[in-house]
């Protein structure tokens, strides 16, 4: 049925990004826990209308890899867009990630977005933020771009640049699936390293924030970084240098990200690895706050 900010029961906020917050929440009636995405947004009832059906195609993404959906609704000036809430929250959280939970965590998340390219749907916004853990061990990707009326909404609304966009992105040229690897590149190596792959990005702090302009500049004409070769595999260093050129046509495609001995050497998916990951974060906090 129908969900409505009358039928939810808000118990905490999650965090927040750019473009809003988000909260878990209980809806009433069916006793789910979920997370819900508040969007404040100025645009007229029709657009409002048209949001809230792009976004049911997510109704048809069944995959493991992708967060389910459960529902959207307007409410005042606000989209809130309802997902299966993760206990593990956000890979930001784990970074610097060890390598071994690197390969499992890659291969769903590639095995998430192949899924969504092969139905014609781009991210749009991949990065650490955007792919979430439980304790159960799953690894789900969130927050795809599916309604293009809302990209644009939300693009006039909230300042867009970030450091996991491609060079051809940044410099407004056509996005398509390259960009897709180019940002999933930027991920895997700042889960690796807990850095950018930029030293100037890096190097920025609260007090010398960089300006749109110049995270841009960086993107285009900085040398990206590689993976320290002391530190990790070769064919982890290979698969996010791969990821990671400036030339869309020379990253790796589809079918070369399956090949690659970084996704070919895994195992099936395992998800003790990663739940073991989860849960000794949650016991650790937990211990913090006595
Ligand atoms: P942006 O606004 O650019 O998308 P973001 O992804 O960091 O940036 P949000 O999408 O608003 O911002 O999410 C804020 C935080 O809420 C995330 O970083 C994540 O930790 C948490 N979160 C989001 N969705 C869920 C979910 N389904 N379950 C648990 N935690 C979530
Ligand atoms: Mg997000």
């Amino acid at each position: 049925g129908q969900i409505t900010k009358e039928s939810l029961h808000y118990v905490q906020m999650l965090g927040h990004g750019n473009s809003g917050q988000v909260y878990r929440a209980v809806h009433k009636q069916s006793n789910q826990i979920m997370a819900v995405k508040e969007i404040a947004l100025d645009i007229s009832v029709a657009v409002q209308k048209q949001i809230i059906s792009e976004l049911e195609i997510l109704y048809k993404c069944n995959s493991r890899m992708i967060i389910s959906f459960y529902g959207a609704f307007f409410c005042e000036n606000s989209v809130s867009i309802c997902t299966e809430y993760m206990d593990g929250g956000s890979l930001d959280q784990y970074m610097p990630v060890p390598e071994h939970y690197l390969g499992q965590i890659s291969m769903c998340v590639l095995e998430g977005m192949l899924y969504m390219w092969n139905i014609n749907i781009l991210h749009r916004d991949i990065k650490p933020y955007n792919i979430l853990v439980n304790s159960a061990g799953e690894v789900k990707l969130c927050d795809f771009g599916v309604s293009t009326q809302l990209v644009k909404s939300i693009a006039s609304t909230y300042l867009g640049t970030n450091v996991y966009m491609s060079p051809e992105r940044v410099q407004g040229q056509e996005y398509g699936k390259p960009a897709e690897v180019w940002s999933f590149g930027v991920t895997l190596f700042e889960l690796a390293t807990g850095k950018l792959p930029f030293k100037s990005l890096n190097e920025a702090t609260k007090a010398t924030t960089l300006q749109p302009f110049q995270i841009m500049r960086v993107i285009i004409d900085e040398t990206q970084l590689k993976l320290p070769r002391e530190h990790f595999s070769p064919e982890l260093v290979d698969f996010v240098n791969r990821c990671l050129h400036k030339t869309p046509a020379l990253r790796l495609s589809g079918q070369d990200i399956l090949n690659h001995p970084f996704i070919k050497r895994q195992s099936s998916f395992d998800p003790s690895l990663i739940s073991q990951l989860v849960i000794s974060k949650q016991q650790a906090s937990q211990t913090s706050m006595i």
